[in-house]
């Protein structure tokens, strides 16, 4: 059964993604079932999407509800779980405006489009250049992969859009050196997630926001990953001393449902006007109610404050099997994005997890991304601990 799933798959879809060869069938919490029955404890969360785990009975609850009720009808019209989830936003975060959509590309699309147009109303249409990092993750459409700063995302699909200028990651003088009378923002993940869990430095964003008043410049930052609890607040810019100018969620927001919201204070947000930027599907009455269900489980239920303690606890487990072991080179992360910097490969050790029954992520090669549902227990850890334990003692016998 499993193998003609797969093989009729590999005739028929694209082959963008090399999937791991099990059929996930049914979720449960922090559990995955796949079509032989095995049973798998997720450290994925559809990669930091499913926040409440999977098939939560409230958000279940909410869908179903909605569904009966109107699903679509465009944003020609008023809808009611569209506002009272902007209204939410709003209330719950520094800006004032929501614009909604359904990626986390095309809410970095609307940020970039907002960003350029910011200045064009403001008589500075020379003024469209936007800094971005070294190790960014931005999305895959043309303006995202243009804005990211790594080179295997835009491979194949020169030229490129122009206006992004790449500059190191934690290096405030790279970007004031970047600076030129073209650039009109600076766009950045506040903690790099695909680019490896990688943290500001003490005051760089601080930093940031103080030059970028100085010069004038926008800041966009993209919390499509580290948004909705994911760090142990709302949103990452909360643990530092500022705020953006603009933000983009999508990810999490609906807890699986697709959904992007690009965010913004009132002077900047001015400057999208009725026809200047629309998304048939953005906030649709259904994924809207799925969204707005999950906001308030995130405060209702402790979730946020489960995401701090028991994020602590991991990241303290997982210092522990730094020390045990040579080829772990740094802990990294905050919250429940928590990242190991291997110096040997990590695609290995996501598969020999896997056949012991746990889902994990590794990206750029060599660094295990944890990104397990904000629900995830102090005894779920325990287990993954000694699983990489014992995963981590084969890779070390190997390696003598
Ligand atoms: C996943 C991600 C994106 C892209 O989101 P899609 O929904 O896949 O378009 C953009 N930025 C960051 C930081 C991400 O983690």
């Amino acid at each position: 059964m499993t193998n003609d799933f797969m093989e009729t798959a590999d005739r028929v879809m694209a082959a963008t993604y090399n999937r791991f060869p099990i059929v996930l069938t049914r979720g449960d919490g922090c559990t995955l079932y796949d079509a032989k029955g095995r049973t798998y404890t997720d450290f994925v969360a559809g990669i930091a999407v499913c926040n409440l785990g999977h098939a939560h009975p409230r958000v279940a609850e909410a869908v179903a509800d909605q569904a009966r009720r109107l699903v679509h009808v465009s944003n020609l019209y008023y809808t009611m779980p569209q506002i009272a989830l902007a209204e939410w936003l709003v209330e719950h975060s520094f800006a004032d405006r929501v614009f909604f959509c359904n990626s986390g590309a095309e809410a970095n699309e609307a940020a970039i489009k907002l960003a350029r147009k910011y200045f064009k109303d403001r008589g500075a249409p020379e003024r469209f250049r936007i800094i971005t990092m070294e190790g960014s993750f931005h999305g895959r459409t043309m303006a995202t992969l243009s804005a990211t700063g790594q080179a295997k995302i835009k491979k194949g699909f020169e030229p490129l859009l122009d206006g992004f200028d790449i500059v190191p990651f934690n290096d405030l003088e790279a970007i004031r050196s970047a600076i030129t009378g073209e650039t009109c923002a600076v766009m950045l993940e506040p903690i790099q997630g695909e680019g490896g869990v990688r943290c500001p430095a003490p005051g760089y964003l601080e930093g940031l926001r103080k030059l970028c008043d100085e010069e004038g410049l926008l800041i966009v930052f993209d919390e499509v990953q580290t948004g909705m609890g994911r760090t142990g607040k709302l949103f990452a810019y909360e643990h530092f001393g500022m705020v953006p100018d603009i933000m983009t969620l999508a990810k999490a927001l609906a807890n699986g449902l697709p959904m992007g919201a690009m965010l913004a204070k009132e002077e900047v947000a001015a400057s999208f006007t009725p026809g200047s930027h629309a998304s048939t599907f953005g906030g649709t009455p259904l994924v809207s109610a799925a969204a707005l269900r999950v906001v308030k489980i995130l405060l209702e239920e402790g979730v946020l404050r489960n995401c701090e303690k028991v994020g602590q606890y991991f990241k303290d487990r997982l210092l522990e099997l730094k020390s045990k072991y040579s080829f772990i080179q740094e802990v990294r992360g905050k919250g429940l994005l928590l990242g190991l910097d291997l110096s040997c490969d990590g695609v290995s050790i996501v598969k020999a997890c896997m056949e012991r029954g746990f889902l994990i992520n590794c990206t750029q090669e060599h660094i295990l991304r944890f990104i397990p549902p904000l629900i995830i227990q102090e005894a779920q850890i325990d287990s993954l601990i000694v699983c990489l334990d014992n995963v981590f003692e084969e890779t070390a016998g190997k390696r003598l």
